[in-house]
C-alpha cells in the first residue's frame, strides 16, 4: 500500500533503537530516531517521557530539550513533549508498566519542576484525574495552555466530568492502561470515557493488539473520525522490523505483525508499528477510508495542538517499513 504521509504522532517513547528514557542518548541518536521516523512519513511528534522519580524525569526532559536544540531535524520534528505520569493510578492494571514506586498523587510543585525542565515544550500531560486533589494540577496545566489527558486512570464519571470542567480534553490510549480482566461490564473507564467523547478526544493505538479491531471500530465510531486520534506510543524497537531486542530490563520480540511482545508471547511490551502500518490496518481491518485514516493520524492531532505544522506530503510505500505479509527478516540489539 502506498499512502500520502505527513503523520503527526502525539506519543513516541523511542524509535529506531533509540529510547527517549535512556540517559545516555546523544544527539546522533536523537537525529537517527527522527530521520527514520521521517522516512516513515512522520513530520512531527511529541517525544514522550514516562513515570520515574521527578528528578530523573526532569533530567531526561532537560536532555531531550538540549539534544533537540543541537539538531536541526530534531528541532523541526519534535514539536513538543508529552509527559505521561507520574500522577497516575497506582492500582495494578491501571498503572500498566509504569514503575509503582514512582507513581504519586498529582502535585503542582512537582508538575512545575517538570514543566521547567521541559523548557516550554510540554504540550500534553497524561494524569489520573482521581489522583489530582481539587484538580489543582489539571487547572494549573490548562492555565498554562497545556493539554491535559486522562490516562492510566479509573476516574468515575463525576470525576471525569469535573476534570473536563477544569480543563481535561484528551484521553490517552483508550482501551489500554486498564485491567485486562475484572472491570465492571458497563461501568468501566472505557465506557465512561466514550460517553464523554464529545468533550474528550480519545487517542488509540491501532496495531490490532492493544485494542482488538472490532472494539477499535466501535470506539472510533463512538468518538467520530473528526475527534479520534491515533498515536503509535512507539518504544525504541519501533521502525526496525522484526527481531529480538533488549530495552532497559526488557527483552522484546517483534514478530510478523510488528507488535512488541515478551519473548514468550505472553504480553505486550510497548508498541512498535510505524504510522503507515497503523493507517494500513485502520483501512484493512477497521474499515476506514484512507481519508478517514489520515484524519486520525494527520489532521486531528495537528489541529488539536493548534499547530500548522510542516505541510510537506510524500508518498511512501509501506513495504519499506515491513508492511508486507512477510516482512524481511531483520534482527538487532540495543
Ligand atoms: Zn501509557
Amino acid at each position: 500500500m502506498t499512502s500520502v504521509a505527513r503523520f503527526f504522532d502525539l506519543q513516541v517513547n523511542g524509535y529506531a533503537g533509540v529510547d527517549f528514557q535512556d540517559d545516555s542518548i546523544e544527539v546522533e541518536d536523537l537525529h537517527r530516531a527522527c530521520a527514520v521516523m521521517r522516512g516513515h512519513g512522520v513530520v512531527a511528534f511529541l517525544a514522550t517521557v514516562i513515570t520515574q522519580d521527578i528528578d530523573v524525569m526532569s533530567r531526561r526532559l532537560r536532555r531531550i530539550v538540549e539534544l533537540r536544540q543541537r539538531d536541526e531535524l530534531a528541532r523541526e520534528m519534535i514539536v513538543g513533549i508529552h509527559i505521561e505520569g507520574p500522577f497516575i493510578s497506582p492500582l495494578d492494571g491501571y498503572r500498566g508498566a509504569h514503575l509503582k514506586r514512582c507513581v504519586r498523587p498529582a502535585d503542582v510543585g512537582a508538575m512545575a519542576q517538570l514543566l521547567d525542565a521541559a523548557d516550554g515544550l510540554t504540550r500534553i500531560v497524561t494524569l489520573a484525574p482521581e489522583h489530582d486533589a481539587n484538580l489543582a494540577t489539571t487547572k494549573y496545566l490548562a492555565d498554562h495552555g497545556i493539554r491535559v489527558s486522562a490516562g492510566h486512570t479509573d476516574a468515575s464519571l463525576d470525576e471525569l466530568s469535573a476534570a473536563i470542567d477544569a480543563g481535561l480534553s484528551l484521553f490517552t490510549h483508550l482501551g489500554n492502561g486498564c485491567p485486562m480482566h475484572g472491570m465492571h461490564r458497563h461501568d468501566n473507564i472505557i465506557e465512561r470515557a466514550l460517553s464523554l467523547s464529545d468533550k474528550l478526544h480519545p487517542m488509540f493505538i491501532a496495531d490490532g493488539a492493544h485494542v482488538a479491531y472490532p472494539a477499535l471500530r466501535n470506539y472510533i465510531r463512538a468518538a467520530g473520525v473528526d475527534r479520534a486520534i491515533v498515536v503509535t506510543d512507539a518504544v525504541a524497537p519501533a521502525g526496525m522490523g522484526r527481531g529480538h531486542f533488549t530495552m532497559g530490563n526488557w527483552e522484546i520480540t517483534i514478530g510478523d505483525d510488528l507488535v512488541a511482545r515478551a519473548p514468550d508471547g505472553s504480553h505486550l511490551i510497548g508498541s512498535a508499528i510505524p504510522m503507515p502500518i497503523a493507517v494500513q490496518r485502520l483501512i484493512e481491518n477497521v474499515g476506514l477510508t484512507l481519508d478517514e485514516a489520515l484524519r486520525l493520524t494527520v489532521e486531528n492531532p495537528r489541529k488539536l495542538l493548534g499547530l500548522s505544522g510542516p505541510t510537506i506530503s510524500m508518498h511512501i510505500d509501506t513495504t519499506l517499513v515491513g508492511g508486507t505479509a512477510r516482512p524481511p527478516a531483520k534482527a538487532g540489539a540495543m
